[in-house]
């Protein structure tokens, strides 16, 4: 398997394509992740809720980080990683426009709503079904792609067998060094 990094341009296409990540957000020095669907445009992911851990600890730390990607099989597989802000979309006349386009983008999504907008009891408790819209401002990216095929990768990056670091693990590995 070969992984090489992707071109910005690719990673983005990627978040266009896919609509389901995981959502990594930080407290106090604990990190918190949800799975959650989302919506690519103009360098940010579109995406909605409603009042829980997740958006009481963004409104806290806007900084965040989004995983996503599409495996194929355990040697082809493609994944992107964003760092970015949350902005909340609240249902105020300013936002009306912005809500709105959120609501747009991700609804092209069947059944998008349903995950975020489910009846949840906590302690005993119903949580308040008040839907919320936000917004992640993608300042950076990495995107990732593995490949099982070597050949279709450029030779400059081909693992060869015969070469020496290739060689010394191998030997390594079948003498049984580093085994715990
Ligand atoms: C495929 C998929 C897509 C989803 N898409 C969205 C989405 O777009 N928007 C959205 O808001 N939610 C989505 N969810 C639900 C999401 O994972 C959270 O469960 C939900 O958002 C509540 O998060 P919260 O921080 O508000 O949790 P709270 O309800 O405040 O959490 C309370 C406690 O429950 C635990 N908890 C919360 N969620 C989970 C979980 N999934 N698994 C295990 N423990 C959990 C937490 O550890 C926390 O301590 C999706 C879930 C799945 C599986």
């Amino acid at each position: 398997m070969l992984i090489h990094d992707l071109a910005r341009g690719e990673s983005i296409q990627l978040l266009a394509a896919v609509h389901l990540g995981r959502l990594a957000c930080a407290h106090g020095g604990q990190p918190y992740i949800t799975p959650l669907y989302f919506a690519y445009q103009d360098d940010c992911l579109y995406s909605f809720s409603t009042f829980g851990q997740k958006i009481e600890w963004m409104r806290a730390n806007p900084l965040v980080c989004v995983e996503s990607d599409n495996i194929v099989s355990p040697e082809t597989w493609t994944s992107v990683i964003v760092l970015g802000r949350y902005e909340e979309l609240p249902d105020t006349d300013d936002y009306r426009v912005l809500r709105t386009h959120a609501y747009n983008l991700l609804r092209r999504n069947p059944m998008w709503w349903e995950p975020g907008y489910v009846k949840t009891m906590l302690d005993g408790t119903p949580r308040a079904l008040e839907p919320i819209y936000f917004r992640i401002h993608i300042s950076h990216v990495t995107g990732h792609r593995a490949s099982a095929d070597a050949a279709a990768v450029h030779p400059a990056h081909r693992i060869r067998e015969d070469s020496g670091w290739f060689r010394r693990m191998f030997h390594r590995s079948s003498h049984g060094a580093g085994k715990p």
